[in-house]
């Protein structure tokens, strides 16, 4: 069996070394080292764990690599790895047959909105002028909008990002009506022929009807403009398997499209990316790296696979 040959992304190689250096790279020792035995197979399981891959994703990858084994795929440590890399590829794909015309994170044409939703501190207000940054970039007009009218703080911050961007930003006062700004975010971008309009929205969780009640009053602004919207869901990856927990909450509240994983660079336990698809069955769009405005990737599963597995630096690959 020969060794996939990844897309790489040295970025997300960077982002994510402590989770290789921790986990899947051992991974990786442990099978270029053995025939497959018992211990084998659990020293795996233990690293799965360990990189916060979850229980029941780790079982079940297990499960089809035993599976896979005891048909006789698999000979050497090697012929595993490549199994194992295959497999957590597939658990990040997106599902199939949802969302059509999920646009994905280069949006479709024409003027869209997108719902930045989480809990306050997993760096929404830094992954939104990341996006802002990144839309840019592919040629989109951006305009911000600060719809979490109950931090006092936060449309503050979200202007000084879009000053330091020059992006257009509609800002809030404390207290304000989260649709109105919303309102005036369309109507801005409608008058000065923008057509990307990033809208923060509150984070705080233990309010959860008032929550749903105003994501619903935001989408239902929206909808009468017949604007395209996406819900956008940031999590922070450094709180691991809490915020699946968090995410079911919000997915409730404001259904979810897309998911962007922060703060990868800060945890060795980067693995939680391959519980989030299958549990809340929507695709990751981004990750974030670090905290400057360009350390954002595209999400594509066999690059961070890829990324996780190898450092990219002149390990050998056989294709
Ligand atoms: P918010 O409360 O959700 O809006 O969070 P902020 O955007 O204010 O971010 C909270 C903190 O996390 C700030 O110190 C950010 O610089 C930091 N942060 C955001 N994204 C990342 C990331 O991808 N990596 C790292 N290391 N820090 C990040």
């Amino acid at each position: 069996m020969f060794r996939r040959l990844f897309k790489k992304d040295p970025q997300l190689e960077e982002g994510v070394k402590k989770t290789r250096a921790s986990f899947f790279g051992r991974i990786a020792v442990v099978l270029g080292r053995t025939q497959i035995s018992e211990e084998t197979w659990n020293e795996v399981e233990e690293l799965l764990i360990g990189a916060d891959v979850g229980v029941a994703a780790t079982e079940a990858l297990l499960d089809r690599l035993r599976l896979r084994f005891a048909r006789g795929e698999f000979r050497t440590g090697e012929d595993l790895n490549v199994g194992l890399q295959d497999e957590l590829v597939e658990l990040l794909r997106p599902p199939k047959g949802q969302l059509p015309g999920l646009p994905g994170p280069g949006l479709n044409e024409g003027l869209a909105v997108v719902l930045v939703i989480g809990v306050n501190g997993v760096g929404k207000t830094t992954t939104i002028a990341k996006l802002g940054n990144y839309w840019r970039g592919q040629g989109r007009r951006v305009i911000l909008a600060a719809g979490d009218t109950f931090r006092a703080a936060g449309s503050a911050q979200l202007e000084v990002w879009a000053d330091r961007l020059g992006l257009p930003c509609i800002g809030s006062q404390s207290g304000a009506d989260p649709g109105s700004i919303v309102f005036d975010a369309i109507s801005a971008a409608k008058a000065r022929g923008l057509d990307t309009v990033i809208v923060d929205t509150a984070g705080r969780l233990h309010t959860k009807t008032n929550l749903m009640e105003e994501l619903r009053k935001i989408r239902r602004i929206v909808e009468r403009h017949e604007i395209p919207s996406h819900s956008l869901l940031v999590l922070d990856a450094t709180t691991g398997q809490n915020a699946i927990l968090q995410a079911r909450a919000f997915a409730d509240a404001a259904g979810l499209d897309g998911i962007v994983v922060t703060k990868l660079d800060g945890t060795a336990r980067g693995g939680m990316v391959f519980s989030i698809v299958p549990e809340l069955n929507a695709p990751v769009w981004f990750v974030g790296t670090g905290e400057q405005v360009d350390d954002l990737s595209e999400f594509d599963p066999e690059a961070f696979v890829g990324a996780l597995f190898d450092s990219g630096n002149g390990e050998s690959r056989d294709v």
